[in-house]
């Protein structure tokens, strides 16, 4: 995996390349030890001369040589700053990725984002090649978005999105290319919300038509899906509290779905290499329940 040995290094080498062309006057001297050849060279770059990408490429060792206009050494050792935490290691395994949600999300309902990987250098980086590690099923609500509230960037998550977050052929289709190779994302996450406007729409037309409920148009299409499930949810409680049961429910029911009708993630499942997981976000408080039970 090219992709998981490049992103730790890559931010530095750029913000060697930012800390040089700040400090220093001149061309700045690279000396390129390419693991695929049997030499050693030396070339002379200039920033403007050369693109981000080919600065990396094969450069395994970076060593640089030009005059500081501060001090007037002739040599300047590299100082490299610390490089964050989000940007260290890929998830690879269904308990890293679902580690590495539930830390952005807690980054997120403490109010203490990083904005990881939403930077020039992550979209020059992913540009000709992606490796996100987690797919994220959600509703297309506008306050649930999972790059926002899993604190993730871009390359990090496969997203699909639906109104009450059902499935349909087009969509089991897109979450068996994640879990295919290349990608194989390692967990999949089915992503339910409370006071979802798509459940108590369908429950509205359950209480109007138990026998016969629909929404007006195409919207009829997730009202069909969420019923059956609804109405094996017992009222109690407040209606606040009844809509929220019948979001797990449905979100568990999904889960189960996808597992029932795609032969491709099951198969993916059986073999340890990615995890179905049904969550619910919680809108008052940004929280996710993991795993959640209908
Ligand atoms: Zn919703």
């Amino acid at each position: 995996m090219i992709f998981v040995q490049r992103r730790p290094i890559y931010p530095l080498i750029m913000r060697l390349h930012d800390f040089l062309r700040g400090h220093l006057k001149g061309p700045i001297l690279i000396f390129n030890n390419n693991s695929n050849s049997s030499e050693s060279k030396f070339s002379e770059l200039t920033s403007q001369a050369v693109g981000r990408r080919r600065f990396l490429a094969g450069a395994t060792g970076i060593f640089a040589l030009a005059t500081l206009t501060a001090c007037g050494a002739e040599v300047a050792p590299a100082a490299v700053p610390a490089e964050p935490t989000a940007d260290k290691t890929v998830p690879g395994t269904p308990e890293e990725a679902l580690n590495a949600l539930k830390e952005g999300n807690a980054r997120f309902v403490a109010g203490q984002m990083t904005h990881p990987h939403q930077n020039a250098e992550t979209r020059e980086e992913v540009a000709g090649h992606q490796a996100p590690w987690a797919l994220v099923h959600g509703c297309v609500d506008s306050r649930v978005s999972p790059e926002i509230v899993f604190d993730q960037g871009i390359g990090d998550l496969f997203v699909t999105r639906t109104a009450g977050n059902v499935l349909d052929d087009t969509l089991v289709g897109s979450m068996e290319f994640a879990v295919s190779a290349p990608y194989s994302v390692p967990v999949l996450v089915i992503l339910g919300h409370t006071a979802c406007g798509a459940v108590t729409g369908t429950v509205k037309a359950l209480k109007d038509d138990p026998k016969n409920p629909s929404l007006p148009g195409e919207m009829n299409d997730f009202a069909q899906e969420i019923a059956p499930v609804a109405r094996k949810v017992a009222e109690h409680g407040t209606e606040t509290e009844h809509i929220d049961a019948v979001v797990r429910a449905n979100t568990v029911a999904v889960a189960q779905g996808l597992l029932k009708r795609s032969a491709i993630v099951r198969k993916a499942v059986e073999e340890g290499k990615t995890k179905v997981v049904a969550a619910v976000y919680n809108l008052e408080t940004g929280t996710v329940d993991w795993e959640v039970a209908a």
